[in-house]
This record gives structure tokens, sequence and C-alpha cells, in this order.
């Protein structure tokens, strides 16, 4: 595609947002920073970004803290799964790399949470190795470009934008390339109403030609969520309360909650407080209302029963554990907890 690179790059000099990521080699603070927005926008993650880079000024930092001091810093990010990855992955860059950021896409791959798209980005932005990367916004610029039918979301669509984005990389400076598709398609071909009339690759583009902007890029279906009715079970005595620590290998792994049970659809209120009473032979004191907390895969539906006792002893679970109720901040939760405890 004729002189693509020089008209994207100019775009790019001209209205590339200043981010603490960008202006930097560091391969940890990039890599850092590509986890935090995998699947969070750049306004939310920045303050995650700095927090980490403040409290964990080098790998070595963040593979000494503890998991549970970096699922606290991680809070309110969600997906804590990158979290543990991290620290994970933190570890072994620490020991077996010497706290030195590996340099080569393979071993950068082999890292815990890296794929194809977080490998590319951190060995051409840190190191300008020749990797193009696809994420999000550049299958929406390819997809416009050049005005591409099959779905991205097939392994043939994965390999003919990997295809298209490798030949527009050609020969042309990693970084600055890869970094200026994103940004284009972060702020410029955007997915509703693309500032067509003033952009630079306009007499290029196919979808605008064949008027199909709207229709690219194609997807070839969206994953029915899955609905899940959680009841969570706040036991007060006045002074403490019981949380219980996800081992489940889910997104909420090693994160602590109050007691939960789940419940099937339609269960009403009076049915899961009678389940309650019965179980545990205290009645709780109320109920709050319905919290909804969407995520990729499913749908929850919560409600968090109050006790202003706790059940006899010989009713509490193995795993449940006595929390002084002011020491709840040392615990890492999920965010729908936090969203709750602060309404509550
Ligand atoms: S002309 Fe419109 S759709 Fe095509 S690349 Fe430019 S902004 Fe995107």
């Amino acid at each position: 595609m004729a002189d693509f690179h020089l008209l994207i790059a100019d775009w790019y000099r001209q209205n590339a947002r200043t981010l603490p990521w960008r202006n930097t080699k560091n391969a940890y603070f990039i890599w850092l920073s590509e986890i935090i927005l995998q699947q969070t926008r750049v306004n939310q993650g920045l303050n995650y970004f700095l927090k980490f880079q403040n409290n964990y000024p080098t790998v070595k930092h963040l593979a000494d803290a503890s998991e549970q001091q970096v699922l606290a810093d991680w809070q309110g990010l969600g997906y804590y799964s990158r979290a543990r990855n991290l620290h994970f992955a933190a570890k072994i860059v620490a020991s077996e790399f010497d706290g030195v950021f590996p340099s080569s896409f393979d071993e950068i791959k082999k890292l815990k949470g890296v794929g194809d798209y977080t490998a590319s980005a951190i060995a051409s932005f840190a190191f300008d190795l020749p990797h193009a990367v696809v994420d999000g916004n550049v299958f929406r610029v390819l997809s416009r470009l050049y005005d591409v039918e099959t779905p991205i979301d097939t392994n043939e669509g994965k390999k003919i934008f990997d295809s298209l984005a490798k030949d527009l990389l050609g020969n042309n400076p990693p970084a600055i390339h890869n970094q200026a598709i994103m940004e284009f398609g972060a702020l410029h071909c955007v997915p509703a109403n693309p500032n067509c009339e003033i952009c630079p690759l306009v007499s290029q583009c196919l979808a605008f030609k064949n008027k199909t902007i709207s229709e690219r890029p194609q997807k070839r279906g969206k994953i029915v969520p899955k609905n899940r009715y959680f009841h969570f079970l706040q036991f007060n005595d006045g002074k403490n309360i019981f949380l219980e620590k996800r081992i489940n290998k889910d997104i909420w792994q090693h994160l602590f909650q109050f007691p939960l049970i789940e419940s099937g659809e339609g269960a009403t209120i009076e049915e899961i407080k009678s389940r309650l009473i019965e179980k545990y032979k205290i009645t709780p004191i109320s109920v709050s209302n319905q919290i909804k907390h969407i995520l990729t895969h499913q749908r929850i539906y919560a409600h968090v029963w109050r006790f202003n006792s706790f059940p006899n002893e010989d009713l509490w679970d193995e795993n449940w554990i006595k929390v002084d109720s002011n020491d709840l901040i040392n615990y890492p939760i999920p965010r729908l907890l936090d969203r709750y405890l602060l309404e509550e």
C-alpha cells in the first residue's frame, strides 16, 4: 500500500497521546502497561500503571512482593488472572534472567499471560524487533483499509490479518509503525463515525470506496454469556466477619470473598432466605439490592445477606477465616464486593 508507513507515522507524530509507557524502551514498564491495558481502557489503566511503576520500580521489586499485596494493588481493575500471571512471570524473570527482561520474541512469549499480541508489542516497542502487532484497533483499521469480509474471530481471519499486518510493516521501524496503527485505530478510525473526512488514508481505503465502513470488521458471532446467581453471606458478630479464599481456577482465584452460595435461575428471595435459615439456624437481618456484574462470558446477579451473629461453630466451613472487620482493607476482594462495600 503506497506510502502507508509515511502517512501513518506522520499522523502519529502529530496526534499521539503522551502516555508514560510510550517514552521509554524499558521492557518491564512496557510489559506492565500491556498487561494492564489488556482488558482495560487507557484512562482507567493509567493510574494503575503509575501505582505499579511507583510501588515496583523494577521487575525484581515485583517478584519480591507477596501475591496478596500485588492483588490488593490490582484491586478494582478486574480480570485478576492478569495480576497473578504478572507476579508469576516477574519471579521467572528475576530467577531465570537475573532480573533482566528477556529480549527475544520467543522468550518473551514464554512468560505466563503473554500471548502473540503482547509478545509482539513488547518485542517491537522495547527492542524494535520486526513483529507486527494485531490488536482490536489494528483489526478495525486493516479490515477497513482492505475491506476484508472474513470475520476476525476465525482462524482464517486471523491468518489474513496477520499476513496483511506483516506486509504493511515490511522493513519499516517496528516500534513507531505498530504504535501508529494502534493509536490511529484508537483515536481516528474508531468503531462508530470514524473521521473519514480528514483521514490521511482515505484515498487508499477500500471500505470508504465501497461504503462498507459500518460493516467492518466482521465478526462471526457473539458468545452468549451465562447467567449466575450469587448469594454472599456477610456474617458479622459486631467485631469479626468471615471471609473465604477462592481456590477455584477462575477469574477470582486467590481473592477473598464473603462465604458464597450459588442458586439456580428463578429462585426467589423468600426461598433463598428459608434455605439460609434452615442451613445456618440463624435469620439474616437484611439483604442487599441485586448487584449486577458483567464479565465477558458471564453475567453475575448477586445479593449480600447480612447477619448480626455467627452460626454455631459446627456449621462453619473449613475454608472460612475469621477476620477483624477493620482489617478487611488488607484482603484483595472481587470488584463486585468492593462496589458493595463502598455503597453500604
Ligand atoms: S477513511 Fe475512514 S474508515 Fe478508512 S481508514 Fe480512514 S477513518 Fe478509517
